[in-house]
């Protein structure tokens, strides 16, 4: 029987995002390269014999309640399996908070993938994936994790070629960004042709594993929107471009931005001019990571 299970649950970047327009019931159809980076929450599930679901984190903004995906996760698979026992789940977040990176879907698809582990529920990864995307259109892929397309409203999943190693700078400014309100400020627009990323490019680019043409054709269509309205998202990309970032760009809705380094000791001084030199005021949070790919064997399963 597991009593206790300590998890990993890893951050993403978007290497390219498009939205191909809103449906009827709301929500958007998008295409988008994901990629998991090393940047990680840690998640302890505890089976306790009290019944129900309790959740701590180390952050005091953050819902410890069914409002927590983490949380809701759980109660999840609870009622539909019946279960009588107790969860105790421990979240200590490191993923920033409303940054584009996914940071409570990966906590829910870690949860999932946990209770149906420690409970023996018996489910594959698909339907785990079934029951995620319930919960949030990300969750399906971040069950699933690596190099991937992902379609429809984030469901249609496409697994892509690991990326060549590379270091990835992560930078998040001091502001809080509505993804609600950034689609809601992309539908008010109108797109012109070559504002949407060449996702097949982009596509074919992976295949051919060649790092330095991923860069090239980053695209981001939201950064329409949060870019033009924080200058701050476009100074840290410059930052980034002029300590040697082969390419940097906005991430998600943002406003984090990530660059991509090959040479790491650019990569160090682009961390450290914005942890301590002349871009202290732009970033909030900075970190320097890499990207998780599922060839890396044990280290690229979930858990
Ligand atoms: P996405 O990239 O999917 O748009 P995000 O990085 O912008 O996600 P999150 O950090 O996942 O945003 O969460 C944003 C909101 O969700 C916050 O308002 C937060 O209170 C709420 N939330 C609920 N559960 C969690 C969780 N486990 N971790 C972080 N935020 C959570």
């Amino acid at each position: 029987m597991i009593s206790h299970l300590r998890l990993k649950a890893f951050g993403k970047i978007n290497l390219a995002l498009d939205v191909l327009g809103r449906k009827p019931d709301g929500y958007h159809e998008v295409r988008m390269i994901m990629q998991t980076v090393g940047l990680h929450d840690r998640i302890d599930l505890y089976r306790t014999a009290e019944p129900g679901i309790r959740l701590e984190t180390n952050l005091f903004y953050l819902p410890s309640n069914e409002q927590n995906l983490a949380y809701r996760a759980a109660a999840l698979l609870f009622d539909e399996f019946g279960i009588e026992e107790g969860l105790s789940i421990r979240l200590r977040k490191f993923i920033p908070v409303s940054a584009g990176m996914a940071g409570g879907s990966t906590d829910a698809a870690s949860v999932l993938y946990g209770v149906n582990r420690m409970f023996g529920l018996g489910l594959t990864t698909s339907q785990l994936m079934e029951r995620g995307v319930k919960l949030g259109a990300d969750i399906p892929y971040c069950i699933m994790r690596g190099t991937a397309l992902s379609e429809g409203i984030g469901e249609k999943l496409t697994r892509l070629p690991s990326m060549p190693q590379c270091q990835v700078l992560i930078a998040k400014p001091g502001i809080s960004v509505s993804t609600k309100t950034v689609y809601e400020m992309l539908d008010a627009r109108t797109l012109r042709p070559e504002d949407h990323p060449d996702i097949d490019g982009m596509v074919e680019a992976i295949r051919k594993r060649d790092l330095y043409e991923v860069a090239g054709r980053f695209g981001n269509v939201l950064e329409l929107v949060t870019a033009g309205r924080y200058p701050v998202i476009g100074q840290i990309e410059e930052l980034m471009k002029e300590h040697g970032a082969i390419n940097a760009m906005m991430s998600g809705s943002g406003p984090t931005v990530f660059g991509l380094f090959s040479n790491p000791s650019s990569a160090r001084k682009a961390y450290e001019a914005l942890r301590y030199g002349e871009g202290i005021d732009l970033a909030k949070q900075v970190y320097l990571t890499n990207f998780y790919n599922m060839n890396q064997g044990a280290a690229g399963r979930l858990r």
